[in-house]
């Protein structure tokens, strides 16, 4: 086994309460290296298409890599997958913080958990040792009280716990895992796959050093990255403001989501932004495991009507866009209760201002009435509204049960055209970025295998006239050699976004977190390489981890076609078609030929059939010719794939 793994993977049954270890080759890993290719690996092998993301036959799995847990920034990402409740296909999420290393030092290289323990209950690790552990005086607790909890009662408070908060035990569906109070893997869902398991938390202890190959070089680039981040525009900015640094540029450039993506701006915006935030709630700054940047940020407010504890850290850029933007809030005090809340209910924030907004939208319509809405008046700019709808949510009570289904179903059960109003991509509510600002964002809403999602992509401002010399010079190495506009969605537009597709899926395989790694942020494209090469002993190449990127998105897309998804699933929402109300970019909308031929051209460049459907010489290529011998039998409206007649090659 190479350096930086463990060579073993912990497999929690909670039907049997039995423990087992899965090792694998070193091709299977140097195959799959990490994160979401290992989960998907698993997911296809042993997941019967079909089955209730809520019921036992989901599976539920974290995965490391091996870099994850060396001591240098951006090493720490927690990778969770299974099948998504809110989408119904590939379910996927990651967090910072400090828990996936510590799962490392307690000597496992991921965790696959299977079945549905029959009462509320946490898992235990301590290196070797699995104990079951009942949580029933756990369940209905806010998240920092369970994880003070269990650090007592196992007498360390060094455990790392990753866990649900009450609303993935009630199984909204777009509740989070959350690690450390403040590290949070929101998207899809996977807390209420979490809550339908019965398991409350996962609570790890490790003590055992991870084996590096060369931990010089190791200890060089730690020290180097230290010295020179800040001397990154982003690396600079994510220390002193935070991600919330992208307020004020994203309104000025008119592609700030405002008042459910009818606007391009928010007058309020300057009362949420970072700057402000910085000036007046701010305590201190936070960060992950071995990471300088300290991008987290932690908030208080003790008097008003809003007093928010700092012990959930403080909101993000996607929080002040989805709390404060989306509903036109411009109380940052509300905004800040509405991320504690999110924090310690386990929500994901972006989501939950999602289906807000889309409340309100429906109440300024008409659609919803105050008896609808349990006497709430869901009227834009109304704090008070978020916070007592979030309550609700968490709860499962009243009509805070019907938005806990997400914006898609709760659109469907109120009918009378509120449809139109549900701002989602494939079940998953859209992210704080404006496509018709950003021609990938509105690509990659599109297709992501996750629903819309803004982390598969650099973003296109990064790469226009006005971004700095440094991240274009540093994606060059990509083949990225030119600077584009921000809002097209051309052929040069869809070709820079597969290049850069490639790009994240392999930091995500690999548990990188974007914000330090190139070619926007301060390690290079080299840095990788080496610090990967250094950490396994592997002679690896630039050429080698996008392909593992890819191999990944091609199984999670696989993964879609077995649940049933097609190529029609691949569009955007209406609303995001229509002219934009405010800002800059008032009036554009994005064109619905221009994306068609833009997404046509990516499907080609994958090598995928016009069904969007991966070909077997992708599949033979990127080593998945098993995935590609099982596709002929999946079954699409009604055909098996291989009888459709339009995909011959299978
Ligand atoms: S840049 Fe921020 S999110 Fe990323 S590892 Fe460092 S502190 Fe964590």
């Amino acid at each position: 086994m190479p350096y930086g793994y463990t060579g073993k993977i912990l497999r929690i049954d909670l039907n049997s309460k039995k423990v087992t270890i899965d090792t694998n080759d070193e091709v299977w890993y140097r195959t799959y290296w990490g994160g979401a290719a290992m989960a998907a690996w698993y997911m296809l092998k042993e997941m019967e298409a079909g089955i209730d993301p809520l019921g036992p036959d989901n599976m539920l799995l974290f995965m490391n890599s091996p870099i994850v847990g060396a001591p240098l920034p951006g090493l720490s990402r927690m990778v969770v997958c299974a099948k998504s409740p809110l989408t119904g296909g590939f379910g996927e999420s990651q967090a910072g913080g400090f828990w996936a290393p510590e799962l490392k030092k307690a000597g496992w290289d991921g965790l696959i958990i299977t079945g549905k323990a029959d009462s509320p209950m946490y898992l235990m690790i301590k290196d070797d040792q699995i104990e079951f552990k009942d949580a029933g005086h756990l369940w209905g607790l806010e998240t920092a009280e369970a994880q003070t909890k269990i650090r007592e009662e196992n007498g360390d408070d060094r455990i790392r716990v990753a866990q649900i908060g009450p609303s993935g035990e009630k199984m909204v569906r777009f509740s989070s895992i959350v690690n450390d109070l403040n590290h949070v893997a929101g998207r899809t869902g996977l807390g209420a796959v979490m809550g339908s398991k019965n398991l409350r938390a996962i609570a790890v202890r490790g003590t055992q050093d991870i084996q590096i190959k060369d931990p010089e070089v190791v200890k060089e680039k730690a020290k180097w990255f230290a010295q020179n981040f800040m001397d990154n525009p982003q690396g600079r900015d994510l220390h002193l403001i935070g991600t919330s640094v992208f307020v004020a540029p994203q309104n000025e450039l008119g592609i700030l989501p405002t008042k459910n993506f009818c606007d391009g701006s928010f007058e309020g915006a300057d009362s949420i932004s970072g700057e402000t935030m910085t000036e007046t709630i701010l305590k201190k700054r936070e960060g992950c495991y071995a990471c300088p940047v300290r991008c987290k940020r932690v908030v208080a407010i003790e008097e008003g009507p809003y007093k928010v504890d700092p012990t959930y850290g403080g909101p993000e850029y996607e929080t002040l866009g989805a709390l404060g933007c989306y509903l036109q809030i411009s109380d940052l005090a509300a905004v800040a209760k509405g991320a504690e809340m999110c924090n310690k209910y386990g929500l994901d924030t972006i989501s939950t201002g999602g289906v807000l907004a889309f409340a309100m939208e429906c109440y300024e319509k008409g659609i919803l009435t105050k008896e609808d809405t349990d006497g709430i008046e869901m009227t834009w700019g109304n704090g008070a509204a978020l916070v007592e709808m979030i309550e609700k949510i968490n709860k499962r009570e009243g009509f805070g049960d019907i938005l806990a289904e997400g914006s898609m179903r709760a659109a469907k059960k109120i009918g009378k055209g509120a449809e139109k109003y549900a701002i989602h991509v494939k079940g998953q509510e859209v992210p704080a970025h404006e496509p018709r600002g950003k021609g990938m964002l509105g690509i990659t809403y599109s297709v992501s295998e996750l629903g819309a999602e803004h982390t598969r992509v650099e973003h296109d401002t990064d790469f226009d006239f006005t971004a700095p010399e440094i991240w274009l010079e540093q994606a060059k190495s990509l083949g990225l050699l030119r600077r584009l506009p921000t809002e097209t969605i051309d052929e040069d537009k869809v070709r820079m976004y597969y290049y850069l597709q490639h790009h994240f899926s392999m930091l995500d395989v690999l548990g990188c977190c974007l914000f330090t790694f190139a070619p926007v942020r301060t390690f290079t494209m080299a840095d990788l390489v080496d610090m990967t090469s250094a950490i396994t002993g592997w002679e690896t190449s630039l050429w080698e981890l996008m392909k593992a990127g890819e191999r990944r998105w091609n199984m999670a897309r696989a993964f879609n076609i077995r649940e049933g998804f097609t190529k029609d699933d691949d569009w955007l929402p209406e609303r995001l078609f229509e002219p934009l109300q405010t800002g800059a970019l008032k009036g554009k909308g994005i064109i619905k030929s221009e994306l068609r031929e833009a997404i046509d051209l990516y499907y080609q460049m994958c090598n995928w059939t016009e069904d969007a459907v991966p070909t077997k010489a992708k599949l033979v290529e990127l080593d998945l010719k098993w995935i590609s011998d099982k596709m002929g039998e999946y079954v699409i409206n009604g055909k098996k794939l291989r009888e459709s007649g339009n995909i011959p090659h299978l």
